[in-house]
């Protein structure tokens, strides 16, 4: 049985960074597009909460900044970094026409792209969950089924299909799309919040990188007075100490003390908010992003060791590349497979450079190498944003008529 078909230019699934982007984008752009989820928002998913300069440069040209800093998220006007004891602080400089970083907790985040999403009038559904594509005669990709979350059948039909559906993507897997770029997967990262440890002064907050002897962590102050502090490293110095005997809370600040003594002492001073995560054998890899008729976005796509806090900013900057690529299809300027052929060149062209270095720091080279590479890590990350910011702006008037936002 597939139940009732809705049929619509474009079907999203995944609607976090990259899905309610990529919606959002589309709409705006004057496109009839549905995306829908498995989740409902708003709500978490396992992720730290740096947005880099490029990904508020995105949030800027979006128009929705101010709604991220409204929400509570302290403006982040300085960075420092810790080694050996010695803190190096410095004021986020102004580029890009940005002056300000923010670290919102992905439930504020996400629903704030998704309500943007259904402000433009792309169709909002969430509680349904993709389990498969659907083809026409010729093998091309012409929608998707699934079912909510009463177990009706749905169907959705598009003439282009967008997997925005994370790491373990369903769309990537229904595709067949293949993995054309695999790196180690040998680090992991740890994070837990806490209360009374980050520098919050009059609404304004300092992100903190703490580097230490094949660690490296940090202090992101975001929601609520909480930090969210998190430490990376490989596997075997990371992920393998969460153990199910040990006091989780004791071994992550044993193990921040191995990255800090500092940092693991504020720790001791202040008070756990949340249970201590932890996310082993992070992958780093590039699946074949496009095909007949689908799409990938954001980590469907892409995925990379967690280290340098870039994936939103990746999901950001794709979502726009992949929704104007769509966008001069549908208005006749290239046919769908050459203007989905363009996108797959302009993401790898992006994340090239970027790639390469967060691999490498995720092998957690000696201190200097691991300095040496946050610097053209750096460099990169300003070139980008700058890039971002000189593409030519997507109207937002917000006039559009809602089609059944379900949130
Ligand atoms: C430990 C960790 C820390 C990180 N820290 C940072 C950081 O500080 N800064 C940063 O920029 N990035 C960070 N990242 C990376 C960032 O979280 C991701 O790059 C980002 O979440 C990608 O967004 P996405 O929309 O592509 O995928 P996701 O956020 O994974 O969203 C995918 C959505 O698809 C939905 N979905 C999946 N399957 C289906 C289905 N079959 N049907 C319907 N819906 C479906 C899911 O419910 C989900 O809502 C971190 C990642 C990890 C793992």
């Amino acid at each position: 049985m597939t139940g009732p078909t809705s049929f619509h230019d474009v079907v999203v699934v995944g609607a976090r960074c990259a899905g309610a982007a990529t919606a959002m984008l589309l709409a705006r752009l004057g496109h009839d597009v549905v995306v829908v989820d498995r989740a409902s928002f708003p709500s978490d998913t396992v992720s730290t909460h740096a947005v880099a300069r490029g990904g508020v440069v995105q949030l800027s040209r979006w128009g929705l900044l101010d709604d991220v800093l409204a929400s509570g998220a302290p403006a982040i006007r300085e960075v420092s970094f810790h080694r050996n004891g010695v803190a190096d602080v410095r004021a986020v400089k102004d580029s890009a026409g940005i002056d300000v970083l923010v670290n919102p907790r992905r439930y504020v985040l996400d629903t704030i792209l998704l309500e943007a999403a259904a402000r433009a009038g792309a169709e909002v559904r969430t509680g349904v969950t993709v389990t498969d594509v659907v083809r026409d005669a010729t093998g091309r990709v012409i929608g998707v089924t699934g079912h909510d979350d009463d177990r009706r059948p749905v169907t959705l039909r598009g003439r282009i299909v967008v997997g925005a559906d994370g790491l373990g993507s369903r769309i990537a897997r229904a595709v067949g799309a293949p993995v054309i770029d695999r790196r180690h997967d040998r680090g992991s990262l740890r994070y837990a919040y806490y209360e009374g440890v980050g520098h919050v002064d009059g609404g304004f907050g300092r992100t903190e990188l703490h580097l230490g002897d094949g660690l490296f962590g940090g202090v992101f102050p975001t929601h609520d007075g909480l930090a969210n502090v998190w430490v990376s490293g490989l596997d075997e110095v990371v992920g393998a100490r969460a153990g199910s005997r040990v006091d989780p809370h004791a071994d992550f600040v044993a193990l921040v003390e191995a990255a800090d003594p500092e940092l693991a002492e504020r720790l001791r001073a202040g008070r756990p908010a949340s249970q201590v995560r932890v996310f082993r054998h992070m992958p780093n890899q590039l699946r074949q992003p496009v095909g007949p008729g689908w799409a990938l976005v954001g980590d469907a796509g892409y995925f990379r060791d967690a280290l340098p806090g870039y994936g939103i900013t990746d999901a950001f900057r794709d979502a726009e590349q992949l929704a104007v690529a769509i966008d001069r299809a549908f208005s006749g300027e290239a046919l769908v497979d050459a203007a989905l052929a363009g996108f797959q060149a302009a993401r790898d062209a992006a994340v090239a450079d970027i790639f390469t270095i967060t691999v490498a720091l995720s092998e957690q080279p000696p201190a200097d190498r691991f300095v040496e590479l946050q610097r053209s890590l750096a460099s990169a990350i300003e070139a980008q944003a700058l890039e971002m910011a000189a593409w030519p702006q997507i109207p937002n008037n917000q006039t559009k008529h809602l089609t059944g936002a379900t949130q």
